[in-house]
């Protein structure tokens, strides 16, 4: 193999498409190695357990290359009854995103490049990679960790302790999360204040039999997106590239903005508020008991209870790959900044021959990194750089 992409989300997916598409490059030369069993699995679990109806993002940002690629997929007789976009920005609907998806992994054989499995370790044999897997050694020239943040849901201590103690407490974003799994009629409180929270408890809300208030440490906060548009482009990033990595850091977690929500969804909010349909508590959590099949917040605005917690708290900050990356860190003597995230060259090489995108890839991409738009970019980096000669 030529490229081993390890990590098949919407950036190995977009990438894989990109090296696809390289005439120097056959299909049978890309991989991608992910433990689902289909690309984008993550991706579609964790919106739909979130209830998400429309993207944060404009329709310019998906995995194929051209850039109206769903505004043409909208006009086919396969997207027309999908077609549906949200100003501003022209945001698409969930579903006409999946299927554009989809269609664009169908059309140009990316499924085929998927090899379902985990990464376990990596060591070099002269000029070829030997990455360990759950399925056996592959060989490859050249890898691309396309590791997200999927696989870390933050759960807050106190929630960590009930769950040990059995409570019926869940994170959003678990793969166990079902959003039918308790009874609708059961208490619920969901605790977040950015848009998975927002829109968890709508839909969680919409069973008329439902008790749901949203738990959130302040005001509900309005952004259109998660980071300044000016991120994506020189604007902003001329000047991030004169930083050094710790100033990067700080100017990364200054510009993300992750417990906001765009307007449609705040307004759906106090809508649902309006209707007694949604509660909604300020409250900092301070302490969390479990008896008898009820759980008791201690908050800074008084007690909640509830039968049943469901956690929107996002993902832990550290970075994603867990032991694996550890481990390569150390074999392979790879360089990070005090924050833990990588150092890379322009080329999004952090060692030889091995690649990173996503937050992996942040202290050189900026903000927008972890978004679709992200891998846009690192795509980008990726063919001006002598990389994928
Ligand atoms: C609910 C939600 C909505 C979002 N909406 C938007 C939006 O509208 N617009 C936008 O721009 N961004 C959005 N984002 C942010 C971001 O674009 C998505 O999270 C996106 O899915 C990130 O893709 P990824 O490929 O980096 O990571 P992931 O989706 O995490 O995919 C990485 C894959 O790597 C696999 N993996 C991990 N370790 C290994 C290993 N050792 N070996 C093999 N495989 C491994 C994982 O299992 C996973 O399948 C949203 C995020 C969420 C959670």
């Amino acid at each position: 193999m030529e490229w081993l992409i390890i990590g098949g989300g919407i950036h190995g997916t977009y990438l894989a498409n990109l090296l696809m598409h390289q005439p120097y490059l056959r299909p049978e030369e890309i991989g991608v190695l992910d433990p689902h069993d289909a690309l984008l699995a993550a991706w579609n679990r964790m919106t739909t357990n979130c209830g998400m109806r429309f993207l944060r993002s404009p329709a310019t940002h998906h995995v194929d290359l051209p850039i109206l690629s769903i505004y043409r997929f909208a006009k086919t007789p396969e997207g027309q009854s999908l077609a549906d976009f949200i100003p501003p920005y022209n945001r698409p609907s969930l579903p006409l995103f999946r299927a554009h998806s989809a269609g664009v992994i169908a059309r140009n054989g990316i499924a085929e490049r998927h090899i379902q499995g985990r990464a376990l370790t990596m060591s070099r044999d002269g000029q070829r990679i030997i990455v360990e897997t759950t399925r056996g050694p592959l060989q490859t020239r050249r890898v691309l960790l396309a590791i997200g943040m999927s696989e870390q849901p933050c759960w807050p201590t106190w929630a960590q302790r009930l769950c040990r103690e059995g409570a019926p407490i869940t994170h959003v974003f678990e793969p166990a999360f079902h959003p039918d799994d308790t009874p609708a009629n059961r208490p619920t409180l969901v605790i977040g204040g950015g848009i998975t929270a927002a829109q968890t408890a709508l839909s969680l809300a919409a069973d008329p039999r439902a008790d749901v208030v949203l738990i959130a440490r302040r005001a509900l906060q309005e952004s259109q997106f998660d980071f300044n548009p000016c991120w994506i482009g020189p604007k902003c990033l001329r000047n991030f590239y004169l930083e050094d990595y710790d100033t990067r850091r700080t100017t990364i977690d200054k510009a993300r903005l992750p417990g906001s929500l765009p307007g449609e969804v705040l307004k759906a909010v106090a809508q649902a508020r309006d209707n007694k349909r949604l509660g909604f508590r300020r409250a900092v959590i301070q302490d969390a008991v479990y008896e008898n099949g009820t759980i008791r917040l201690q908050t800074d605005t008084g007690t909640l209870r509830a039968q049943r917690i469901v956690l929107a708290t996002g993902f832990r900050p550290e970075r994603p790959g867990g032991r694996f990356v550890n481990r390569l860190i150390k074999d392979f003597g790879l360089p990070c900044n005090p924050c833990g995230y990588p150092i890379v060259g322009k080329d999004l090489q952090w060692g030889e021959n091995i690649y990173v995108t996503g937050p992996l890839a942040e202290l050189q991409i900026g903000p927008c990194s972890r978004n679709i738009v992200g891998a846009r970019n690192a795509g980008r980096l990726l063919m001006a750089s002598r990389a994928a000669d």
